[in-house]
């Protein structure tokens, strides 16, 4: 197979998602898509702002588009599983393990929800931002060798608003000790990479999650899946092209994709 165009970190009305199931699959449909995959946020009780209330009715539906949808595309049912919340993982085809939150003293503190928030994760280490990083991916790596998800969601989202607002990172080597050192250990469990464009969509970001260096130390061994993390149809594949080129820069040959049931080898 010499190019797949396909998306499986995407979101919907059952979640965060501005649009509902059946007209992302027509968007996908028109875009030439040969699969899609959803993965609405799987219920995290300790935080109800953005995630599924109803699971059942998300799978009742997805597999219903599924059957409806079979002669014009692939349609495979997945759930983004946040880290500290883990879902019955019969219920889908794949499952995407991300990590939305830090936990101090018992309580969870997201590290994507915005500026204000991100300050309230920061100030729970005492402003220590290595230490926040620390428990990021430590804890991150832990459910990955535990769950062995399908997929790893954006590795380090905790760096989403370090083109905007944060300059905490990405110039520290020691971040980079530590980055570099769990995204070795994550590596270790064979899980997909997705290789995430939806920071580039919402204009916070101008590369994808994992950072270039990361996406180095991926390269040796490493399997990737591109995903936009969409949030909104017309932003399905987001900057696909140029993630691949981007990709290929790095000195990545191929990519995975969900095909007749399973992930599938295509050259980017
Ligand atoms: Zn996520
Ligand atoms: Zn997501």
């Amino acid at each position: 197979m010499m190019n797949m165009l396909a998306d499986f970190h995407v979101h919907s009305t059952y979640c965060d998602g501005k649009s509902p199931l059946e007209e992302t699959i027509e968007t996908a449909i028109k875009k030439g898509f040969d699969s899609i995959g959803f993965s609405g946020h799987g219920t995290t009780e300790y935080d109800m702002r953005y995630c599924m209330k109803d699971m059942p009715s998300y799978i009742a539906e997805v597999n219903f588009l599924k059957e409806k949808y079979k002669d014009r595309i692939q349609i495979y049912l997945g759930v983004e599983e946040d880290s500290y919340a883990p879902v019955d993982r019969n219920a889908f085809d794949y499952i995407i393990g991300s990590s939305h939150y830090v936990i101090r003293n018992g309580i969870y503190y997201p590290v994507d929800s915005g500026m204000e928030r991100f300050n309230k994760c920061l100030e729970a280490f005492d402003g220590n931002h290595l230490e926040f990083a620390e428990s990021y991916y430590s804890s991150f790596c832990n459910y990955i060798a535990v769950r062995k998800p399908d997929i790893i969601g954006h590795f380090d989202l905790i760096t989403k608003y370090e083109e905007t607002d944060t300059d905490l990172f990405f110039r520290d080597e020691g971040y980079w000790k530590i980055a570099d050192k769990y995204v070795a250990e994550a590596l270790k469990s064979g899980c997909f990479f997705e290789v995430n464009t939806g920071a580039i969509a919402r204009e916070l970001r101008t590369t994808p999650y994992p950072h270039e260096r990361l996406l180095r130390i991926i390269r040796d061994g490493g399997r990737i899946v591109l995903s936009s993390d969409c949030h909104y149809a017309p932003n399905l594949a987001f900057k696909f092209d140029e993630t691949k080129a981007f990709l290929k820069d790095i000195g990545f040959r191929t990519a995975y994709a969900l095909y007749e049931g399973k992930f599938k080898e295509y050259s980017i």
